[in-house]
């Protein structure tokens, strides 16, 4: 799978970071999202989906992996 984020529509939630904290931080200053891993592996695949479904911005997108 794959991850990406429009960060320019970030409010700075936490809440991907705190859903899957292996795939999303945050940066310390501005509290915008960072994608810690973009392709992820598919164990993370619930923590991910879940943290599109939790995102007050709806800015994160998964999409399958391409090879
Ligand atoms: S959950 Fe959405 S709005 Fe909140 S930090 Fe993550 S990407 Fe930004």
């Amino acid at each position: 799978m794959r991850i990406t984020v429009d960060t320019s529509l970030c409010i700075g939630s936490g809440t991907c970071a705190l859903t899957a904290p292996a795939v999303f931080g945050q940066d310390e200053e501005q509290a915008v999202v960072v994608v810690l891993d973009s392709s992820p592996p598919e164990q993370q695949r619930e923590a991910a989906e879940l943290a599109v479904k939790s995102c007050p911005a709806a800015v994160i997108r998964l999409f399958a992996a391409t090879s």
